[in-house]
């Protein structure tokens, strides 16, 4: 066996042949029983949760954030190893109370929850992530309803934005969470009879790859909680800092250097104001932690050459895997990394369209992509397809077979 190395990532290969988890494409697709399917290899999870121990202040916590990949026993996977899970849902928080995780180390961040979904955890004594005034109200009636103070973390809109995110969720005027400068009078006046104060969350985007740009957010994340603590009813339990941290998916990005953000972790820890020494700081990552542990596998169906172009029709495409089509927050659309899975390496290679099934232009596998030569029921395989995969794709879209999800 031999490693090849790629431009995003090593692969594993054995004779040119892509290797996942000890086997091979083919074998893999025979254990899915059919393709399209998903492949997540549970070695990568657990090397991205120990190279998170290694390198981060041993005081901050790990959470999973669910949703950027939900399958239960990946999650029931990623619950042995993190100290807790995010969930945005009450079907994430019924996974995430089926994979053993305590409920006191599960939260629920999102905007507008349901009733249900507010009782449920209450009723469960998971903390709630509070995303406006309302919600509080609502989390009074569920006491007064159920007997039982829910657990409360504030999610504070902050007054500052992470430059250079993939996302921006947090600064300006969001839907998500309170802002700032309410916090204050809401402290003020929060009834303690009815809720139990846990702390504040305070999430500022999503896949950013420039340490500088979290660096300041975390130093600003770190002082927006000290002036916060001052208004706080009760000790600060915890304060979830967010996470953001991003994998590189495209030509040129580099995977994100964590020594710095540790090391700027560990002095703000160090240096923490007298109202936050005993607070537990928790950092929740959704994609860092799984997006380069999947794969999604398809098959050549077809091959025609178009004036010119040679496109590659497969069996595969946005309704499985929207965000490598492009159609998932991408401005400008560029190639996930993807692959020929028995034929890693070659001296010719064809520029080709990959193509899916679904009748519109926006059905990409891989646009312009120089590929050894494929044939008809050849195996084609993105990469970095762990997060954000088959969750969030609209699978119903022309009624094609659902993708086929293998955890090994
Ligand atoms: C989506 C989300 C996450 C996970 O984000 P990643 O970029 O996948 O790490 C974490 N926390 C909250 C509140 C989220 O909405």
């Amino acid at each position: 066996m031999s490693k090849t190395h790629h431009r995003l990532q090593t692969l594993q290969s054995n004779d040119n042949r892509l290797i996942i988890g000890g086997r091979t494409a083919n074998e893999l697709v025979a254990i899915a029983g059919s393709s399209p399917c998903y492949i997540y290899d549970r070695s990568v999870l657990s090397a991205k949760v120990a190279q998170f121990r290694e390198l981060m202040p041993a005081a901050l916590k790990l959470h999973y954030a669910i949703k950027a990949n939900p399958m239960p026993a990946l999650v029931s996977h990623m619950a042995q190893h993190v100290d807790g899970l995010d969930v945005a849902s009450h079907q994430e928080m019924l996974i995430a109370l089926g994979s053993g995780v305590a409920a006191a180390d599960i939260s629920f961040a999102g905007p507008a929850k349901g009733m249900h979904e507010l009782k449920a955890a209450v009723a469960a004594g998971i903390t709630v992530n509070v995303e406006s005034p309302l919600e509080l109200q609502r989390l009074y009636e569920c006491y007064d309803d159920l007997s039982i103070r829910a657990r409360v973390a504030f999610r504070v809109n902050p007054d500052f934005e992470l430059k250079s995110s993939g996302m921006k969720m947090a600064g300006g005027p969001k839907q998500f969470g309170i802002d700032a400068e309410q916090m204050p009078s809401i402290l003020a006046t929060l009834d303690t009879d009815k809720v139990d104060f846990q702390g504040f969350h305070i999430f500022s985007g999503s896949q950013n790859l420039r340490s500088e740009s979290l660096i300041e957010c975390h130093q600003k994340t770190f002082e927006l909680a000290a002036r916060l603590a001052e208004f706080a009813p009760a000790p600060v339990k915890h304060v979830n800092i967010g996470g953001g941290l991003g994998i590189p998916y495209f030509p040129g990005e580099q995977a994100l250097d964590l020594a710095g953000i540790a090391e700027n972790l560990q002095s703000l820890i160090d240096a923490l104001p007298s109202s936050l020494v005993s607070t537990e700081f928790v950092m929740e990552l959704g994609r860092w932690l799984v997006g380069e542990a999947g794969y999604y596998i398809c098959q050549v169906t077809d091959k025609k050459v178009s004036r010119g172009q040679t496109f590659l029709m497969t069996n595969g495409g946005l309704h499985h895997h929207l965000s490598n089509s492009g159609n998932f927050g991408q401005v400008i659309r560029k190639n996930y990394p993807v692959v020929l899975a028995h034929c890693l390496e070659s001296e010719e290679l064809e520029v080709v369209e990959v193509v899916g099934p679904l009748c519109t232009p926006l059905d990409i596998v891989g646009a312009k992509l120089p590929l050894p030569k494929a044939d008809i029921g050849d195996f084609i395989v993105v990469l970095q397809s762990g997060a954000y995969g088959a969750t969030a794709s609209p699978q119903r879209f022309l009624g094609h077979p659902e993708v086929v999800e293998l955890f090994l």
